[in-house]
C-alpha cells in the first residue's frame, strides 16, 4: 500500500512499516501532511502508552530515518505480510536493532511460562528481567525496560508497558511523557529519582504500542510484585486505566478510578494507599485532562504531606 502526502512524498508499504516499528510514522506522516486514515493507524486508549498524534516525543522528534530506509528504490517492494516481515527485520538489521522473528500477533498466541526463578535482589532482580523469555514480548524488545528511581522509594508509580523511545533506550519514562510525568511529580513535591521508583506492568514493549494482553501481564507480574516488595512503598500511583484495573481486580473505568484514594493489598498483608490518574502520554493526547490530573496530584501531595 502507498500513500501519498499533499507535499508529493510518496512512501511505500516498506517505509510505512519500518516508521510504524519505530512508532513515529503518525508524526512523520502528520508532518509531510498525509492523509493519515490511508495509512495503519492504531487505537489510543487513555491508559495507553500510544505515541500522541499532536506532538512528537522529543526524543523522537530529531530521529532520522536511516539513509537506506529514506532510498529504498533499489529495493523490491514485498507483497506478502511475509515478504514484508522479512523486509522489516532487514531494516531493523541494518539499523542495528535488535532482530525479530516472530510477528506480533505471533508473540500474542505464544504460550506463556511462568518465570523459573524470582531473584531476591533488585540487581539479580533487573538481570533476570533482561534475560527473561517468559512472553512473546521478547521476541519484539530491543531490550527490557526494568524501571528507574530509588531501590527503597517512598512512592511506586506504575503505568501498562514501555513506549517505543524506552524500549530503545532501555529506560522507563524516557519520552515526552517521561517529562510530563517528572512535572507532575515535581508539582507535588516528588522527586523522580529521589522519592520515586517508577516500572510497569510488563517490562517489554508491545509492538505498535498496543496494549499488553493478559497472559503477558500475568507472566510479568512475579517481577512487579517482587519490585513491589522491595522497594517497599509507602504508596502508590497508578498511571491509566489498565495498570489500575490489574492492581485493584476490577474493570473500573478511569473516570470511576481517579479523585480517590485505594488501597492494594500487598501479598505480604500491607494494605498500601494507592492513587490513579490519567497516563502522561493520555494527558498529551488529551490536554484538556489535565486539570483533572492536577486534581489528582493534589491527592497524592496531601498524601505525601502525611508523613
Ligand atoms: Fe519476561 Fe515480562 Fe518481558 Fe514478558 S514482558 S518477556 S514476562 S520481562
Amino acid at each position: 500500500m502507498d500513500v501519498s502526502t499533499s507535499s508529493g512524498v510518496v512512501l511505500n508499504s516498506v517505509q510505512l512499516a519500518w516508521l510504524q516499528e519505530l512508532g513515529i510514522e503518525r508524526t512523520h506522516l502528520h508532518r509531510l501532511g498525509a492523509t493519515v486514515a490511508s495509512a495503519p493507524t492504531e487505537a489510543v486508549t487513555a491508559g495507553s502508552t500510544a505515541t500522541p498524534t499532536t506532538t512528537a516525543p522529543a526524543s523522537t522528534a530529531g530521529t532520522a530515518v536511516p539513509a537506506e530506509v529514506a532510498q529504498p528504490a533499489a529495493m523490491p517492494i514485498p507483497q506478502t505480510e511475509g515478504g514484508l516481515q522479512a523486509a522489516i527485520q532487514a531494516l531493523r538489521k541494518a539499523a542495528g536493532i535488535r532482530q525479530n522473528t516472530r510477528t506480533d500477533t505471533e508473540s500474542e498466541t505464544e504460550s506463556v511460562a511462568a518465570p523459573a526463578k524470582i531473584p531476591d535482589t533488585f540487581a539479580a532482580l533487573e538481570e533476570a528481567v533482561q534475560q527473561c523469555q517468559a512472553c512473546g514480548l521478547h521476541q519484539m524488545r530491543s531490550q527490557a525496560v526494568f524501571g528507574k528511581g530509588q531501590q527503597q522509594a517512598r512512592w511506586l508509580v506504575l503505568a501498562d508497558a514501555p513506549g517505543d523511545v524506552d524500549d530503545r533506550h532501555g529506560v522507563a519514562f524516557d519520552g515526552q511523557a517521561g517529562e510530563l510525568l517528572q512535572a507532575m511529580l515535581t508539582s507535588v513535591g516528588l522527586n523522580e529519582a529521589e522519592h520515586c521508583f517508577i516500572t510497569h506492568l510488563v517490562k517489554c514493549r508491545p509492538l505498535n504500542n498496543r496494549q499488553p494482553v493478559a497472559e503477558e501481564i500475568s507472566a510479568c507480574s512475579p517481577y512487579t510484585l517482587k519490585q513491589i516488595e522491595l522497594v517497599q512503598p509507602a504508596y502508590i500511583l497508578v498511571l491509566g486505566q489498565l495498570a489500575a484495573n490489574q492492581l485493584l481486580n476490577n474493570t473500573s473505568d478511569i473516570e470511576e478510578l481517579r479523585e480517590k484514594v485505594h488501597h492494594w493489598q500487598s501479598p505480604q498483608g500491607k494494605a498500601i494507599p494507592l492513587i490513579v490518574t490519567y497516563h502522561p502520554a493520555a494527558l498529551l493526547l488529551r490536554p484538556q485532562h489535565k486539570a483533572n490530573a492536577w486534581r489528582d496530584l493534589a491527592l497524592v501531595k496531601a498524601l505525601n504531606q502525611q508523613g
